[in-house]
């Protein structure tokens, strides 16, 4: 029996009971023979009350402190599932970040595991101890200050030290019964995925399916850890992410044409209206966003207008950087030359992913009439080898998510999309 990683998200961990439930599966895992590290997340919402209350205090809260801040919500749920595993007659230790080794660079906020060394980790398992690591959180190289990895980071601590720790897999335990073909808090039909590449899972992640992270698959795919997503509320098999299909009875669960549908709500756009059409002006414009360490989305040029010689470009980004980009813009409007800004939040962003795309004639076609057929329009496309990403106004997203799965022949017979907690805030 080998090490195993299990991460516990905040839905799972909400309250007292949750956090005793948790225990006594963790317990349950080191009866079996596992050495166990279970990863966990701040209870509940309580990472967004947090930030709640930094700005109530400031503004635009000095990134150091936030994450000073918002690492104490992984600490007080790492001291109390410990504290309930000793209840149940086991010894556990708990560690933050920090002292579990997840060493970062030091870009508050959305920090990236740079080593990961985790001595004191090895040590207390080694002792007979379960190790409860804090999530989300580590130490930067440089400036030794403490630093959190972006929302839902916890995902990455947990497949970063099943790598470090060479585990047998990591398994991410949440509040829905796995990795469905859309999110059910949106899609009741939506149907759970038994085994999904690491490849369809990235495109997934990055294009909103916040079950996983994007950064903790693309670290499992880079390491090839195998992940299980699973639910913490019932005993079900979950959906398996690794590269190769996993063996069901005698066969091999094939590969989807189309894996799913993602949606995002958590972006904006802005647009920079009357930008001079010359070589150049792309460049000064994203290099001023790059410059801000804000990471944009989705890219487009309007053809200019031949009486003026003028163009715009809209782009996507994190709503939560929408501020700094503006403000960016605007200090250097001189140097790159424009008229104005629109900043518009009330967009979404639906996307069809499957690696079967690639040779499938048709299937774009095919996602754009039934978003038609559903009377969405569509403001921006952007494509990938096995990804479509349409931009809608934010309203329409759940109608048109909808539409797409029924359209692509996901829709499942049983209602087996069951979500057992969390507010899906
Ligand atoms: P945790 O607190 O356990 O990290 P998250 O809220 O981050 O949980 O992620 C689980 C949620 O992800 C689910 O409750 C569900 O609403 C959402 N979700 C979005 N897309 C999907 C999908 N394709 N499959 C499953 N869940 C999804
Ligand atoms: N507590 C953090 C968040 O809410 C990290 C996590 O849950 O993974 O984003
Ligand atoms: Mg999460």
């Amino acid at each position: 029996m080998g090490l195993v990683v299990q991460k516990y998200g905040g839905s799972s961990v909400a309250d007292a009971e949750g956090i005793k439930r948790v225990a006594k599966r963790i317990v349950e895992a080191k009866k079996n023979g596992h050495q166990v590290v279970a990863v966990v997340s701040a209870m509940g919402d309580t990472t967004d009350e947090l930030i709640d209350l930094a700005e109530q205090v400031s503004p635009m809260p000095a990134g150091r402190e936030l994450d000073m801040l918002l690492t104490a919500g992984e600490r007080i749920s790492m001291a109390l599932l410990a504290m309930a595993i000793k209840n149940l007659g086991h010894s556990a230790q708990s560690f933050t970040g920090s002292q579990a080794g997840v060493i970062t660079d030091s870009v508050h906020n959305k920090a990236r595991i740079i080593d990961v060394t985790p001595g004191r980790i090895r040590d207390s398992l080694d002792e007979g101890n379960i190790a409860i690591v804090a999530g989300f959180q580590g130490v930067s190289q440089d400036t030794k200050d403490i630093t959190t990895l972006g929302r839902g980071g916890s995902d990455t601590t947990a497949v970063a030290l099943a790598a470090a720790l060479d585990a047998e897999v990591c398994e991410i335990y949440t509040d829905v019964d796995g990795v469905f073909t859309a999110d059910p808090r949106v899609v009741k039909k939506a149907r759970k995925i038994d085994w999904i590449s690491f490849e369809d899972m990235l495109e997934l992640a990055a294009s909103g399916s916040k079950v996983l992270l994007h950064r903790c698959v693309e670290y499992a795919r880079r390491y090839n850890i195998p992940i299980h997503v699973r639910s913490s509320f019932s005993g079900l098999q979950g959906t398996w992410v690794s590269s190769e299909p996993i063996q069901q009875g005698d066969k091999k669960v094939e590969q989807a044409i189309i894996s799913g549908v993602a949606h995002d709500t958590s972006e904006a756009k802005i647009t920079v209206v009357g930008v001079p059409d010359k070589p150049g002006e792309a460049a000064s414009i994203f290099r001023t966003i790059a410059d801000a360490e804000i990471n944009i989305d989705m890219v487009v040029q309007n053809v200019s207008a031949a009486a003026t010689g003028l163009t715009d470009i809209s782009f996507t980004l994190p709503k939560t950087e929408g501020r700094k980009a503006i403000d960016a813009l605007e200090k250097n409007k001189g140097g790159i030359g424009f008229d104005s800004l629109r900043y518009d939040d009330q967009i979404g962003k639906i996307s069809l992913v499957g690696a079967g795309m690639k040779t499938n004639p048709g299937v774009t076609a095919d996602f754009f009439t039934a978003l038609s057929d559903a009377g969405v329009n569509i403001e921006l496309i952007s494509t990938s080898e096995i990804r479509i990403s349409v931009v809608t106004r934010a309203d329409d997203v759940p109608e048109a998510v909808r539409a797409v799965h029924t359209a692509f022949g996901l829709d499942s017979d049983s209602d087996e999309a069951v979500v057992y907690g969390g507010t899906g805030r």
